[in-house]
């Protein structure tokens, strides 16, 4: 059942436009995905969803966007070059090469009935892997020309919390976000876009007096949870996970997932943690410039604790999408459906003249160039009506608008609901605003 749903969502992300593997005429990259038309819309909307409610709708967090590739020093200093691997293993019957920590969740790819090992093959011991890829910058390729793809985006945020301090006016309590992508060369990669090599982010580093750091990790377990409820995730395909004691990461006091009920299992969809002062004080000895905050109205000098919640775009546009599909009957007929919050929907309205002539069309592309000064909208006239709403449920879109005969009269036209299938009869004026109230998250 699981499989069957996982695979009939890929199978519309391909049908409809949504996602495409990557270089697919040359038989594809492995773990690389491209966004199609729908995909690139939906996207957007999560990205905007979480500027909006992180950052835009916050006086104490501002943004930043840092480039991909930094000082390799940076990478040692905050302990990536050394630390940031997996245990790998190797078969050395059929070669193949997989994580040693998460044997059980693999398949041997020459039985794929069978983990690794289990083909007869011996395992080699564990080794530790890197996860950074590496590049060179400039014309000369040695050691001296090395530097890696950022494996996260919130070291682009230490390395810049002084710039911001100075120029922006903001004082602990505050945050600075950054969303953009980072890569990681997985040993493994699996199930579609939710563990890919080549991925995005959307990273909140909060800096706060040491002695708040615990109420403000509170705070946004909870803010982090709220924000999938309000874009109408359902309450019980979501749960925080806290870390034990021994999967804490050594600078870290206290960790939780966000965890997502996937069509493949509960699986980590955020990360929140307490990093402590771990890192700006890491960059502060490495650089010799001081990171540490000066408070003048209690003449206290202390180096900010940090709460970070971090999330990944494409396991999120994952679990909006698991999340929405829907397979129900509407008058005796099947139909898939994806029932997206219209904030996410990457078409807000359908505009179908019912017929094409006596004027029809031209009311229906006057209600589109009016509404797609602030909408994705997406006009239509072909086919029976039934068709093309049902085509429209099935890429999310919240509301069908059809203009009929009664339009030239009054100037109304149908709304026809995607959800319950309901029609309701409204102004041609009110649409915009009808569409923006709903799509506020
Ligand atoms: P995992 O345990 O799944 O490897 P992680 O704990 O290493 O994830 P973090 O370093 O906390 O992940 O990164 C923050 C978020 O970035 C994750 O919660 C996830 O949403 C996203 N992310 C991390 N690695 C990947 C990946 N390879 N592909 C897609 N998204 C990822």
């Amino acid at each position: 059942m699981a499989t069957d749903r996982m695979e009939q969502i890929v199978a519309l992300c391909k049908r409809r436009g949504f996602v495409f593997q990557s270089s697919e005429i040359y038989g594809g990259l492995k773990s690389c995905w491209d966004y199609g038309p729908l995909g690139v819309e939906l996207k957007r909307n999560v990205k905007d969803a979480w500027w909006r409610y992180m950052v835009r709708g916050r006086p104490d967090v501002v943004g930043i966007d840092c480039s991909i590739l930094m000082h390799p020093k940076v990478w040692e200093t905050s302990g990536h070059i050394a630390g940031f691997n997996d245990p790998m293993v190797d078969c050395k019957k059929c070669k193949a090469r997989f994580r040693a920590d998460t044997l059980d969740a693999q398949r041997c790819p020459e039985k794929p009935s069978k983990k690794p090992g289990e083909c007869e093959g011996e395992l080699t011991a564990p080794r530790q892997f890197n996860l950074m890829f590496k590049t060179f910058m400039g014309p000369v390729e040695d050691a001296s020309a090395i530097v890696y793809l950022r494996p996260e985006t919130a070291q682009g945020i230490f390395v810049n919390f002084k710039n911001v301090c100075d120029t922006s006016r903001m004082r602990p309590p505050f945050g600075i976000a950054q969303q953009g992508k980072s890569f990681r060369n997985e040993i493994v990669t699996e199930n579609f876009i939710f563990r890919s090599r080549e991925f995005e982010q959307m990273e909140l580093e909060f800096f706060c007096p040491p002695a708040e750091a615990m109420p403000w990790y509170e705070y946004w377990r909870k803010a982090r949870l709220d924000w999938f409820l309000g874009l109408g995730v359902r309450a019980e395909n979501l749960r925080l996970r806290d870390h034990a004691q021994d999967e804490l990461a050594h600078y870290s006091a206290a960790c939780a997932d966000v965890e997502y009920q996937f069509p493949f299992g509960w699986k980590e969809l955020e990360g929140i943690a307490n990093r402590t002062d771990f890192d700006l004080k890491r960059h502060s000895e490495a650089t010799g410039k001081d990171l540490a905050w000066f408070d003048d109205i209690t003449r206290e000098r202390w180096i900010p604790y940090v709460i970070e919640p971090a999330l990944g775009v494409d396991r999120a546009f994952l679990a909006f999408l698991c999340d929405a599909w829907a397979e129900d009957e509407i008058d005796g007929e099947a139909r898939s459906v994806l029932r997206f919050h219209p904030a996410l929907a990457p078409i807000k309205a359908g505009i179908f003249p019912l017929v094409k002539k006596e004027g029809l069309p031209e009311i229906g592309h006057a209600i589109e160039k009016e509404l797609s000064r602030e909408f994705s909208v997406f006009y239509d006239e072909k086919g029976a009506i039934g068709r093309r709403y049902r085509r429209q449920d099935e890429c999310g879109t919240p509301w069908c608008i059809t203009v009929d005969f009664q339009t030239k009269d009054d100037q109304t036209v149908t709304v026809r609901h995607r959800d319950d299938c309901r029609q309701e009869r409204l102004s041609i004026a009110a649409l915009a605003g009808f569409i923006r109230e709903r799509c506020l998250g």
